[in-house]
């Protein structure tokens, strides 16, 4: 790179991130890329595409953003850096690469070129997109010391994870930030998983720091014992978590069945509708409706304020509703695993054309990606999977309304719910599509016959 053309380059920049994971702590994580929607994807691919699982850290470092950021500056620096240890730039060649790529990504699609856009709103808060990409994060090794004061990672590592006394340190600009203690927990764990992740610390140019742990473990072949963690995505009810399980005698049996709800934002989003128009265009009108849903009247400074705030508010709430939906899903991968057993991940996907502009669009899909991440960084089986209400658990024949979502198989005469059949179905074609994919080995078949059984023996599952 040409040293004055980059210098300019690194110093004018600002704007759109690039492709940094972000999520809340303590359990953030995020995929790699969405991959298009096939049929059976099953994931033991994910170790063979060599793109491991992500979990991301965030840790708070606001006291000490200043010093992070000079930090940032000297490690990207083109001047001589004699001062810094070798082992701080370990990754410095990375940062260029993924500068270059952000920035022939800006030329490819012409926006490097484009004058940031004038903003007609005359209020100064307005966050303004400037055209200019953000530098990329730069990494860093880290050294761990565990509780029982293990060491792992290397020795030289500029960034020092403390778990004994809950800090992150960098010795180099005496910085420390500290960890809280359910982060701390967190890292014990993950330092103790087999096979150990690779970790990284992500420096970002406005000085926030981030743990990153990469892992792509081996997914267990797919034999009893065997969990299959069903998820169906569902507009009317949110997401259902269903838990089979499959015993070494091939005994099938449901082990959980929960229901997320997203949060709903419909009250929200009316608010803040008319708290913009009412802060872009006071009138009499536009005060009216604001008037109408707030039991006080804000200047349209305030209505302005507001209205970030209420967005600001619903993202908060879909994190946490990813987060605990994620976690929850971690949860009972990694306690089947200790079992044990091999783990599938099989998720339905809401019809996308069905969500189009509605407020839950981002979030399903951040759901799925997450959870595609999720099984790549446990070492379970990940696949997607269009099932069906409308027929038959038992016999697959096409079910008869005959009722309000219950239907009836007019070829053995069961009776479902609807949306109880949809997760059934779920498992059951997952399993089917194992039998034909894996070699026709009939095992698969045996465990449809072994979940239908169950399905049998406790008929209200289906009923509700
Ligand atoms: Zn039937």
């Amino acid at each position: 790179m040409n040293r004055g053309e980059s210098g300019a380059v690194a110093h004018a920049v600002k704007g759109p991130e690039p492709r940094v994971p972000e999520l809340e702590i303590p359990c953030l994580e995020r995929g790699a890329e969405p991959k298009g929607v096939g049929k059976l994807q099953n994931n033991r691919s994910g170790a063979e595409l060599g793109e491991p699982g992500v979990r991301v850290f965030k840790l708070k470092t606001k006291s000490v953003r200043g010093k992070l950021k000079e930090f940032y500056d000297m490690l990207t620096s083109l001047l001589p850096r004699d001062e810094l240890p070798k082992s701080a730039f370990r990754y410095r060649r990375e940062w260029e690469n993924s500068f270059i790529e952000v920035i022939h990504s800006r030329l490819a699609t012409g926006k490097w070129l484009r004058p940031a856009k004038k903003r007609e709103n005359r209020r100064k808060r307005v966050k303004r997109k400037s055209s200019i990409p953000k530098r990329p994060p730069f990494l860093l090794t880290a050294r761990f010391i565990l509780s029982s004061g293990e060491q792992r990672g290397r020795r030289d590592a500029p960034v020092v994870v403390d778990l004994r006394r809950r800090e992150v340190r960098i010795p180099r600009i005496g910085v420390a930030v500290p960890i809280p203690e359910r982060l701390a927990r967190a890292l014990e764990e993950e330092n103790r998983l087999e096979p150990r992740p690779e970790f990284v610390v992500q420096l970002c140019s406005d000085g926030r720091l981030r743990i990153i742990a990469k892992r792509a473990p081996e997914p267990r072949a797919l034999e009893v014992p065997l969990r299959i963690i069903a998820v169906d995505e569902n507009s009317r009810y949110g997401f259902v978590v269903a838990v089979f399980d499959f015993d070494e005698r091939g005994y099938c049996r449901l082990t959980r069945f929960e229901v997320f709800k997203p949060p709903n934002h419909g009250h929200r989003e009316g608010i803040v509708a008319a708290l913009k128009s009412y802060a872009d265009k006071p009138g009499l009108e536009a005060l009216e409706r604001v008037r109408e849903l707030l039991p006080f009247t804000p200047t349209p400074d305030d209505a302005e304020r507001l209205a970030r705030a209420a967005l600001a508010r619903k993202k908060r709430l879909n994190n946490a509703f990813i987060e605990t939906l994620v976690a929850g899903v971690r949860e009972l991968v990694r306690g089947a695993l200790q079992e044990g057993a091999a783990v599938a991940i099989v998720v339905d996907p809401i019809n996308s054309e069905s969500l189009q502009g509605t407020p839950l669009q981002g979030t399903l899909l951040r759901v799925r990606e997450r959870l595609r991440n999720l099984a790549r960084y446990e070492g379970a089986h990940f696949a997607e999977l269009r099932a069906s209400g409308r027929y038959c658990p038992f016999c697959g024949a096409e079910g008869v309304e005959n009722g309000h979502r219950v239907f009836k198989c007019p070829s053995c005469g069961a009776t479902w719910d609807r949306d109880r059949a949809a997760v059934a179905n779920l498992v059951l074609r997952y399993l089917k599509a194992l039998y034909r994919e894996e070699c026709q080995d009939a095992d698969p078949l045996r465990l449809v016959d072994a979940m239908r059984a169950w399905l049998k023996r406790h008929i209200g599952f289906l009923l509700r």
